[in-house]
């Protein structure tokens, strides 16, 4: 049966006038679902009993399980069973400026990076907009809190499923849904050129985050083999396309690989490849993992990467270090049952 969170408010009204009711309704339906939070049709008040039975008929109200919660610091760690019984995670992060999570999009991913846990399992699936607003719903009731910040980093490669991405963004952002803010919402991917190109026409601010990781074609096309089809020169080429439609600042995430592209040769083409794009950099100290050979770069390689950028006046940060105790942290998500 089809999931009701997987629906738009402008979806939810033509189901009604289908069903010849007033489209009003979809309103009403939009502030318990998201607003209230109900689990059954019955705990509505206002809508005429005969609605309801259709409603339940039709739609069931979310269809993700949370099997597991991990807790840390300032992080929850959330593993959910999807109605295939596949599985994915998603995490919350406490900030001092709100709750962030990172919602999974896809069971697996194609994207093969190296250096990446959460990519060793192939795409299984895609997930519905629903099963990601799913996501959300599942932790603020955990947490009886509101998600302020929402960062599509976890499993799966969003623009590898751009349909379902972009409709997740309009559902939490609606003023009657969860009303999740455009600027508090962050897609991060790969670089998937022509993705980039449509998504500069998305009418909503969301913030775009690239996964660079890399200054030259030689190191990304090592770590990263979507390289070999979208190489760097191609990518900034989109990305200045992207910027001059939507006038907003792009994030470059860049993970530090001990000797593979930490060097301050690697810093330097990196300002120069960057230099004049209105961006940010997120250097992003490697989470190792036990599956995978990579170390992290060593703290006063990190710093001095670091001081090079910014002396070149590029906005740069080291990214703060989240949930690495419980595999939380960037890259170490799974799709399996294999640390049940
Ligand atoms: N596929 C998208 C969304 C995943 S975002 C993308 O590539 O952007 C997850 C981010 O964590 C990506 O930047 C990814 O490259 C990074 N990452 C993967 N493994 C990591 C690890 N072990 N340590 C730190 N970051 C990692």
């Amino acid at each position: 049966m089809k999931n009701i969170y997987d629906l738009t408010i402008e979806e939810l009204e033509q189901y009604f006038i289908s069903i010849d009711e007033k489209k009003f309704k979809a309103i009403q339906l939009y502030t318990w679902l998201y607003d209230k939070k109900i689990k059954e049709f019955e705990e509505i008040t206002d809508i005429k009993k005969s609605i309801i039975e259709k409603l339940k008929n039709d739609f069931v109200i979310g269809n993700i399980k949370k099997i597991k919660v991990e807790k840390d610091i300032e992080v929850n760690k959330y593993l959910f069973s999807l109605c295939d019984n596949t599985l994915v995670e998603s995490v919350l992060m406490r900030h001092d400026y709100g709750n962030s999570i990172c919602v999974s999009s896809q069971v697996g991913c194609n994207m093969g990076c190296k250096f990446c846990e959460s990519g060793r399992l192939k795409k299984v699936r895609d997930l519905s907009s629903g099963e990601i607003v799913n996501q959300i719903i599942e932790v603020e009731e955990d947490i009886n809190e509101k998600i302020t910040h929402i960062v599509i980093m976890g499993i799966g490669e969003p623009f590898d499923n751009y349909e379902n991405i972009t409709k997740f963004i309009k559902i939490i952002n609606n003023p009657k849904g969860l009303s999740i803010g455009s600027r508090h919402i962050t897609v991060s991917t790969a670089g998937i050129v022509p993705k980039i190109l449509e998504f500069a026409k998305f009418p909503y601010q969301v913030n775009l985050a690239i996964s660079l990781h890399a200054p030259n074609n030689e190191i990304r096309n090592k770590i990263m083999p979507i390289n070999k089809v979208y190489p760097i020169e191609m990518l900034l080429d989109a990305l200045k396309i992207y910027y001059n439609c939507t006038k907003r600042r792009i994030t470059f995430e860049y993970i530090m690989l001990d000797e593979i592209n930490d060097s301050v040769e690697n810093a330097k083409q990196l300002v120069s490849l960057l230099k004049g794009l209105n961006c940010y950099v997120n250097l992003i100290p490697y989470n190792e993992t036990n599956n995978i050979d990579y170390k992290r770069s060593k703290k006063n390689k990190i710093l001095e990467f670091y001081d090079i950028i910014k002396k070149n006046n590029i906005n740069v940060t080291i990214r703060r270090e989240f949930g690495t105790n419980i595999s939380a942290a960037c890259g170490q998500l799974r799709s399996k049952r294999e640390d049940l």
